[in-house]
């Protein structure tokens, strides 16, 4: 009997330590014609030959496994690998030759109809005809999930226009287009496979942060290509330090992440400290003048102590740890330790909660309102409702500095529904001849976690009669990362009331666009980064364009904050940003000042309108 199959070259292996059955396996296998067969013997060889394939998941065609064999974690090996549902997939054909419990019901569990495991067992002695037929038919299932997700990819890339896309494609997904080096979401996926192979295998490893001190300056006093120039050289310099291997990335303008595999702490703060004081002999030239340079480094290792949970937490870490270099004088190294950040956060914590449930309880707080302008006339869409607290000595404080605070301290959904009773009170009162003024409210990222917010809002609307469709909750993506089922479900109760989504902060996430693809959302708030400079960086516009051309696909509406210059509108406007926001049309006022610029309006073709004047909080 021979298997009809395409993928005859795709590598097999067979973990199998019984070697009359692993040769007999081989050997029904290359008969079938197969050609690339692995045979290993352990568990932990498995990963090794996984490891080069990393980022190509189609190359391994499958694993027959036998179910006992000598250092392998049999269910978190075939769970982590079989039950992916991309392209990334790997089967397992499992050779039952033991009966342990967990394994059987492990095996029921991938088997249920549930499951989208790729898993098929067989008992031993293995009969080949059995084999051959579960091979086949697991590696055809693959096949077809590998082909479903490469459509998916595809689909998202036809919603934008070719050229539009590659540049997208080329910034947002490829490598760092100015070092070459990976850029953070490349490195953050490999980091992740380094991480679960080294707690598997229990390898040891270490993460490097690398900040260039005071890097603006350059750029402020040489520009931007001088900036950039120094960057590829420190990126040339350190990369000739480490072995080629080690994954090496820019992360931030100035930051760069860099991975020294099988290095313990105390040997990557050698490493760190050679990185360092070469940067420091390093001279850069630019015309006559020479400049030079100097990094602080963070460090965190993989370490059971401290364990960083997934990669971003890992860099996070590092970055901290960078930060307290930065601190202590700049040109320095530290390592990560928790102590530190936990006593910087927790006195930051203390001082800020008491203060923030006072506010809380004595209506201490107040909102704001910056205008959303439409780019097409100049009108005033909406307001968007910033929150504040005031301070001592009539100080007026800023979400930055108490919003987190209240995150972590879980003081944030109260804040949530002070805003949101606050802003639907705020719309009841304003006068009838006002009654089309509709409002935009932040909602934090675990809105969605507490049940009431629904409620709240419902109760607020029905008790006030503030038409629903006067209020657009804007959420980031954050929202949705701990229980996407969840909020989604609590989005769509909240727009069957009436009410509109944004999605804030567009663009900043790594997965922006995926989010796009299943919020219910109304509109997409670009992130103000990509606007800022819209007018002079070629990049941000087309990252821009391709913004608006997908929202568009999606039947979604475009806002661009920080619009803070005329020329930035206009090119806006070019564009096809439906909305804006920003410095250029009002400052967050305390009233409903119709604040857009004269000359703007007349630049947007809009009529000069009377500002209406409220002071209602
Ligand atoms: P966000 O939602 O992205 O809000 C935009 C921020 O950008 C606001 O800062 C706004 O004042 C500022 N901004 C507006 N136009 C410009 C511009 O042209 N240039 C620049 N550089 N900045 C501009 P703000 O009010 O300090 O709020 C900061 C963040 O705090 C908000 O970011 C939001 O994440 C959070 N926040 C503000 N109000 C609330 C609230 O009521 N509830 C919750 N949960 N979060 C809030
Ligand atoms: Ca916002
Ligand atoms: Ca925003």
């Amino acid at each position: 009997m021979t298997v009809c199959n395409p993928q005859k070259d795709k590598i097999i292996i067979v973990a199998e330590h019984d070697s009359v059955s692993a040769q007999q396996i081989i050997s029904t296998l290359t008969s079938n014609g197969f050609s690339d067969i692995r045979h290993v013997n352990s568990g932990e060889k498995i990963y090794e030959i996984l490891r080069p394939f990393h980022d190509q998941p189609e190359r391994i065609g499958l694993i027959v496994l036998n179910d006992s064999l000598p250092k392998c974690q049999l269910l978190e090996m075939s769970q982590s690998l079989s039950c992916a549902t991309d392209g990334s997939v790997i089967p397992f054909v499992i050779l039952r030759s033991s009966d342990s419990a967990d394994s059987a019901a492990y095996l029921e569990q991938c088997q249920s109809e549930a499951s989208s495991c790729l898993t098929y067992q067989i008992s031993t002695p293995v009969d080949p005809q059995l084999l051959l037929l579960s091979i086949n038919f697991l590696m055809r299932l693959k096949q077809e999930r590998f082909l479903r997700h490469q459509q998916e990819e595809q689909l998202i890339n036809e919603l934008a226009s070719k050229s539009v896309i590659e540049a997208k494609l080329k910034f947002l997904v490829a490598h760092d287009e100015l070092t070459g080096l990976f850029n953070r979401n490349s490195f953050e996926r490999q980091l992740r496979l380094i991480m679960n192979l080294s707690n598997k295998l229990k390898k040891e490893g270490a993460l490097l942060f690398i900040d260039v001190d005071r890097f603006s300056l350059i750029n402020e006093l040489e520009g931007f290509d001088v900036g950039d120039r120094l960057l590829v050289e420190l990126t040339i310099l350190i990369r000739k330090l480490v072995p080629t291997s080690n994954l090496f990335a820019r992360i931030g303008a100035d930051e760069f992440c860099l991975f020294l595999e099988n290095k313990t702490k105390k040997q990557a703060y050698i490493v760190a400290e050679t990185i360092r004081t070469t940067v420091e002999n390093f001279r850069f030239f630019t015309g006559e003048i020479c400049y030079s340079a100097s990094v602080s480094i963070g460090i965190t290792a993989l370490d059971n102590s401290m364990p960083a949970q997934h990669p971003g937490e890992m860099i996070l870490h590092s970055r901290q740890a960078c930060n307290f270099a930065k601190i202590n004088g700049r040109d320095k190294i530290r390592i990560y330790n928790q102590e530190d950040i936990a006593i910087k956060e927790r006195r930051r914590d203390i001082y800020w909660v008491p203060i923030i449930r006072k506010a809380l309880r004595e209506n201490d707080m107040f909102l704001m309102f910056q205008p959303v302008v439409q780019l097409n006339n100049g009108d005033i869409s909406h307001y968007e409702v910033l929150i504040r607290m005031r301070g001592d000595e009539g100080k007026t404080i800023t979400p930055d500095q108490f919003i987190p605070v209240a995150e972590r301290m879980g003081l944030i959904h109260a804040i949530d529904l002070w805003v949101v009773e606050n802003a639907i009170d705020f719309l009841a009162a304003l006068p009838s001849y006002m009654s089309r003024i509709s409002l935009a409210i932040n909602l934090s990222g675990t809105a969605f976690q507490y049940p009431d917010l629904l409620q709240v809002i419902r109760d607020k609307l029905e008790l006030t009669w503030v038409d629903a469709g006067r209020l657009t909750f804007e959420i980031t993506e954050t929202a949705a990362v701990d229980n996407f089922e969840r909020t989604r479900d609590m989005i769509n109760k909240i727009r069957d009331l009436g009410c509109k989504f944004a999605l804030d902060d567009f663009g900043a996430g790594f997965c922006s666009f995926n989010y796009l693809k299943t919020f219910p959302v109304d509109y997409v708030k670009i992130d103000g980064q990509f606007i800022k400079n819209l007018d002079n960086n070629e990049t941000d516009q087309i990252l821009v364009k391709s913004m608006v051309e997908i929202a568009g696909k999606l039947g979604k509406k475009t806002i661009a904050e920080f619009v803070e210059t005329p020329n930035i509108a206009l090119k806006l406007k070019e564009i096809g940003v439906n909305l804006g926001q920003g410095y250029a049309f009002g400052r967050p006022e305390r009233t409903l000042l119709d604040s857009h610029q004269v000359s703007l309006a007349i630049l947007l073709n809009s009529q000069k309108r009377r500002p209406i004047d409220t002071e209602f909080l």
